[in-house]
């Protein structure tokens, strides 16, 4: 019997090798009919008998291509018309908006066999890529996805690169980036004033210039890194001081899993993370004594590890080097380099040679972080590699523009069941950063040719991103409560529809009474959220600047529990008496002190009452510490109070703080108390929820918010709660930090929108 079916997919199948990968399936089975490319993905007519249309059918589900992913499968009967032959058909490129642009990846197996193969004529090419690998969101400039509309436009092909583009039956059939080393872009060593250092092969020169402890800017898919051989103390720190970095770990690159295993310790269920085309920097476990410099993770238990991203990167560390530092390009805070002129204006004071070319990065793409948690694989930073990867939503959606908040900034876009939450932007505070977050506003409303009808944005006042939203005219705007945007966040995360309880441990966001918040108890969902308990608000002597020095937290709460007979603690020897009488002052009259219920503040300030840290440079990095430090063994756990309070039930702080001075006056080792702090507040959680559930009756949490990003509390508070019979929902496409604040906004602001509407469609 034969038979003719349409079959419509939707999801990333443009750009990715789909087409030539239909094509040879149906000459596989014996199919006839066509394939082409349309608005929303791919169109397939196919004809044939029975058992090779099922055959087929099965093949192109379920076998495609490594960067393709569907999202809608669908199949409808057709008439059989009896012509032979399958065919690539001429696309409509008219209206290629809805279908997916993909995500820059890493180097295919094949590519990576022809680029080490010295009989290709791409051996040891830096730019080789076909269908199934390279680059694609950093290169275009616009959509449709085609050769003219990226960075390699500029590049003419050769008949042989041609002939690949122009053959179906090609890995690099239709591949917009296909390049030779007769055609394409080329590599070049520069001195830091971007002099050509003449070579004969820059790599093999940038190499034994790595090999002497020079730093060296490198060009990546979505900007530079700057490189050092990670086994050369001496070279990492000077990297440190010429970045102006203090403390915060460098991230490394290897060749292989073989290589990384030298230095850290990988469980089986993290490789294929560590392995996947996404390329994300993945944090695992450091083992002692080993080769890597001390200084390119001070003070902490964890690498940040990734394997190569592009094809250079393997030409860098193939047979060379055990690891390399690669760390963005940037000075301090400011954004990733990934323009030419740029790297050489702020690179150059701090990178001794430029090993980079003339592919032009069209939009900056920061590396992306993910982390194994409870099982799963969390992405603390959701970046280059997935985006703009959609997110697929349960409901249809407006087309909506969600601002975020402002540290680890990224903005989100809607359309449909689809939610595009950009590449991490950083600390809107920086007017570089804050620049970047308007180009990649533009260029995401760009290649997803959408135009937003509302905003979402922060209920914070003064966060750039909500004096951004405020200045757009023509569209309606809705402000969001953070802690309700990292509730929606994680149910959105999960694909939950309904209402849960949420534990939101984070650091400080705008609340409801004008309060800071952030460590919040709270029953919601997408249109609604209430407020049915906190941690007691807490001074913060000097606001910001007791962000940045946990002692001053210690402090506050040493003072919320003993009042004027503070402990004799070695805390106490750490602070001058002028400091000490004028923070007590500026609590006593709240002068330059206020109210919090931060979790977030609550980790820092019992770091630094154990002595680990009383000043950080950077957000969370007492908590990190205090997590790391945790003796695992240990199943302790101190008395605790949720009392009644204004906005609730609220933790009180004096059975907590005092159990601690306790242990510390009685010297208990610090990885003993940091334990039993973890395991308390993993049981403060679970109170909390217990006393929401007798409320209400729900029995799905959902976790989120920055102090989230700790894998000891995450799998403590999880157990727990699983333990009594909830149904916990914790993060992991999207971040537990305010990197994931964005989707929420967005979600939330439809149900908010349909329902002043009067509509139900959402
Ligand atoms: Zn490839
Ligand atoms: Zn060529
Ligand atoms: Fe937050």
């Amino acid at each position: 019997m034969i038979l003719r079916k349409r079959i419509e997919i939707e999801g990333i199948v443009q750009g990715v090798g789909f087409r030539p990968f239909v094509y040879t399936m149906a000459e596989h089975w014996g199919i006839s009919g066509f394939v082409l490319n349309d608005s929303r993905g791919v169109v397939v007519e196919a004809e044939g008998a029975l058992e090779a249309l099922a055959g087929f059918l099965f093949a192109i589900r379920s076998n495609t291509p490594p960067l393709a992913s569907i999202s809608r499968f669908e199949l409808s009967d057709l008439p059989p018309t009896g012509l032979p032959g399958f065919t690539i058909k001429q696309s409509d490129e008219s209206a290629a908006a809805v279908a997916q642009v993909a995500p820059d990846s890493y180097v295919c197996d094949d590519c990576l066999t022809e680029l080490f193969n010295p009989a290709d004529r791409r051996y040891r090419y830096p730019f080789i890529n076909c269908t199934h690998c390279g680059p694609r969101y950093s290169i275009i400039t616009g959509i449709p996805y085609d050769r003219s509309k990226t960075t390699m436009g500029e590049f003419v092909m050769c008949s042989a690169c041609q002939a690949e583009y122009d053959d179906p039956t090609s890995r690099r059939f239709h591949a917009q980036p296909n390049a030779c080393p007769d055609c394409g872009p080329v590599l070049t060593l520069t001195d830091a004033h971007g002099e050509s250092v003449k070579v004969d092969d820059p790599v093999a020169t940038a190499i034994e210039l790595l090999r002497d402890g020079n730093i060296l800017a490198i060009k990546g898919l979505g900007g530079y890194h700057l490189a050092v051989d990670a086994e050369n103390d001496t070279a990492v720190c000077e990297l440190r001081k010429r970045k102006n970095r203090d403390e915060k770990p460098f991230a490394l690159m290897s060749y292989s899993a073989e290589q990384v295993v030298e230095y850290a310790r990988i469980e089986a269920e993290e490789l294929p993370l560590l392995a996947a085309p996404e390329r994300p920097i993945v944090l695992l476990p450091k083992k002692d004594g080993c080769c890597i410099a001390p200084s390119v993770a001070p003070r902490n238990r964890l690498f940040g590890v990734m394997l190569p991203g592009t094809p250079l990167h393997y030409l860098l560390l193939k047979d060379s080097f055990t690891s390399l530092v690669m760390t963005s390009g940037n000075v301090s805070d400011e954004p990733m380099i990934f323009e030419e002129d740029d790297a050489l204006k702020q690179l150059g004071p701090i990178a001794d040679y430029f090993l980079t070319h003339n592919r032009r990065i069209h939009i900056r793409t920061d590396d992306s972080i993910a982390r194994f948690m409870s099982g799963k694989s969390v992405l603390l930073r959701r970046s280059r590699g997935y985006i703009p990867r959609a997110l697929f939503l349960k409901k249809q959606m407006p087309t909506i523009l969600a601002t975020g908040a402002e540290l680890k900034s990224t903005v989100c876009l809607t359309q449909g069941d689809r939610a595009f939450l950009s590449q991490h932007i950083g600390d809107l505070k920086n007017s570089e950063v804050f620049d970047s977050f308007k180009q990649t506003i533009a260029h995401l409303q760009q290649v997803l040719e959408l135009t937003p009808q509302i905003v979402a944005h922060d209920l914070h006042p003064d966060f750039y991103s909500t004096r951004y939203a405020e200045q757009l005219t023509g569209v309606e705007k809705v402000a969001v409560q953070h802690h309700h945007a990292h509730l929606a966040s994680c149910l959105a995360d999960n694909n939950h529809d309904g209402e849960a309880i949420g534990i939101i441990f984070d650091g400080l966001g705008y609340g409801d009474d004008g309060r800071i918040w952030g460590g919040e108890f709270l029953v919601g969902g997408f249109d609604h959220f209430s407020r049915h308990g906190h941690l007691s608000n807490i001074e913060m002597p000097g606001g910001d600047a007791a962000v940045k020095e946990p002692l001053r937290m210690a402090l506050s709460y040493l003072i919320r529990v003993y009042g004027d007979n503070l402990p004799s603690l070695a805390l106490m020897e750490r602070i001058l008496p002028d400091d000490l009488a004028l923070y007590r002052q500026m609590i006593a009259k709240g002068i330059n002190s206020p109210l919090t219920s931060s979790c977030g503040r609550l980790f820092d300030g019992v770091a630094a009452l154990v002595g680990l840290r009383d000043t950080v440079s950077f957000e969370g990095q007492a908590a990190l510490e205090l997590e790391q430090i945790a003796d695992l063994e240990e199943e302790g756990c101190y008395p605790f109070n949720l009392w009644k309070d204004e906005g609730g039930f609220a933790l009180g702080y004096p059975a907590l703080i005092s159990s601690i001075v306790d242990d510390l006056l009685s010297e208990t080792p610090v990885p003993i108390i940091s334990s039993r702090f973890h395991n308390t507040m993993a049981e403060v959680a679970l109170s909390a929820t217990r006393m929401i559930w007798n409320a209400t009756g729900l029995e799905t949490v959902a976790l989120s918010g920055g102090v989230f990003q700790n894998r000891l509390l995450v799998e403590k508070t999880k157990y727990l709660l699983e333990s009594d019979g909830f149904t916990v929902l914790t993060h992991s496409r999207v971040p537990t930090n305010d990197g994931g604040i964005a989707l929420g906004q967005a979600v939330i602001a439809a149900h908010q929108v349909a329902k002043t509407r009067g509509e139900s469609h959402v």
